[in-house]
């Protein structure tokens, strides 16, 4: 088990903590978003926190590698030190990007899918303002390759942040939608990686930490309740908790499949993850029923109510016919290494029967 990141966590720790920012450097670039930074008040934070910073604000979601790069060469030109990622998994993914653009003048965009022998990014602060992604404690980072439109993750030693600021009052400010769907993707998280044939003692132990929790707040918002300061609290730790678990195993084939719902439906990805939940579910049944039942057992739901809570707050239908279907699918004749780690595997009439569910 390997996560080197300095986490600190709790309501106020940036400011609390304000002496670590000196570790890493005097000029710091924050990478986010064009609202959230603001309105969740980490920039506000920031400014108290004494330290000198710029602020590229252009990332959208679902980051896009010509954007990394062209805020790598902003930082490096402008001679900051240190990438602060500030947003949701969007801005702190492309926070490890940029270090790492910025550190490798000479990289082009698609490049860095290939790492070998290039330099060490600068150094990366992750600070979360949504609760579902965990990307604060990840080695990963999705980016979308202008060239193909695809989302394709990054991964490695070199992808960690060295200090996240872990505040689940940043999340306050988040809307019910956004809510929602960090929530489900928190719960994709937790759920695929306790499912996944690379699991081990110490990813369960974080898988079953979070399943519970994450469960009780997706049961809360199908029945139309409003988060309160105590489920925020919840869902982001159980994001974190969920995250760390991700980050031995990886993930199973909803979240492969749910990049192309995002990439050619714009569905957000969290509720593109947990479209295909219900079909995990029937694949963990026939290939994993002792760990399937334990995560029914775990969320204290049967069977029936565990698949409506996530089809009522999912809701996906694409309106693809079969052979648009079969087209899609073709993009993964050769196989995907989150396939292989699914209960039973997954196969060409997986794929098809899996969009064929929520067409
Ligand atoms: P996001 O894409 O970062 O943000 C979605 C939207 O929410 C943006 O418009 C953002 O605004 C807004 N927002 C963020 N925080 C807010 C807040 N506190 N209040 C109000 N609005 C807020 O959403 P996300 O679900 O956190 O991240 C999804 C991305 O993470 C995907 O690309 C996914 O593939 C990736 N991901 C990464 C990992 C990993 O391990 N690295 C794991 C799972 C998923 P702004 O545009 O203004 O910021
Ligand atoms: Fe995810």
């Amino acid at each position: 088990m390997y996560m080197p990141v300095d986490v600190r966590y709790g309501r106020g720790t940036m400011i609390a903590n304000k002496d670590v920012f000196a570790k890493y450097g005097e000029r710091f670039l924050v990478v986010c978003g064009g609202s959230s930074a603001e309105k969740s008040g980490v920039l506000g934070d920031l400014g108290k926190c004494g330290i000198d910073f710029g602020v590229f604000d252009r990332i959208g979601p679902n980051p896009l590698l010509s954007v990394c790069r062209e805020a790598g060469t902003l930082a490096r030109e402008g001679g900051f030190d240190c990438i602060i990622g500030a947003g949701g998994g969007s801005a702190l993914d492309a926070a490890k990007a940029v270090a790492i653009f910025a550190a490798n003048p000479s990289m082009k965009a698609e490049e860095i899918y290939k790492r070998d022998g290039c330099a060490a990014p600068l150094p990366v602060i992750c600070v979360g303002t949504t609760a579902g992604t965990g990307s604060e404690v990840t080695g990963v980072s999705v980016l979308t390759n202008d060239a193909t439109g695809y989302k394709q993750s990054i991964s490695g030693k070199d992808c960690y942040a060295k200090v996240s600021f872990c505040d689940f009052g940043y999340t306050a400010s988040m809307p019910l939608s956004l809510t929602v769907t960090t929530a489900l993707d928190a719960f994709a998280h937790a759920t695929e990686s306790y499912l996944a044939s690379t699991a081990d003692e110490f990813s369960r132990a974080y898988a079953a930490k979070a399943i519970p929790p994450l469960f009780g707040i997706l049961r809360s918002l199908a029945a139309g309740e409003e988060p309160t300061v105590e489920t925020r609290e919840k869902q982001y730790l159980g994001s974190l908790y969920a995250g760390l678990a991700i980050n031995i195993s990886g993930c199973l084939f909803p979240h492969t499949l749910g990049y192309a719902l995002t990439e050619n439906f714009g569905i957000p990805h969290g509720r593109a993850c947990a479209a295909f939940h219900p079909y995990l579910v029937k694949k963990a049944e026939q290939h994993a029923p002792d760990r399937m039942n334990e995560i029914f057992a775990m969320t204290s739901a049967d069977r029936d109510e565990y698949l409506s809570v996530i089809g009522k707050l999912t809701s996906v239908r694409t309106g693809m016919t079969d052979s648009e279907i079969a087209e899609l699918a073709a993009r993964w004749k050769n196989g995907n290494k989150n396939f292989a780690k699914t209960p039973g595997g997954i196969s060409a009439e997986d794929i098809t029967a899996a969009f064929g569910a929520i067409k």
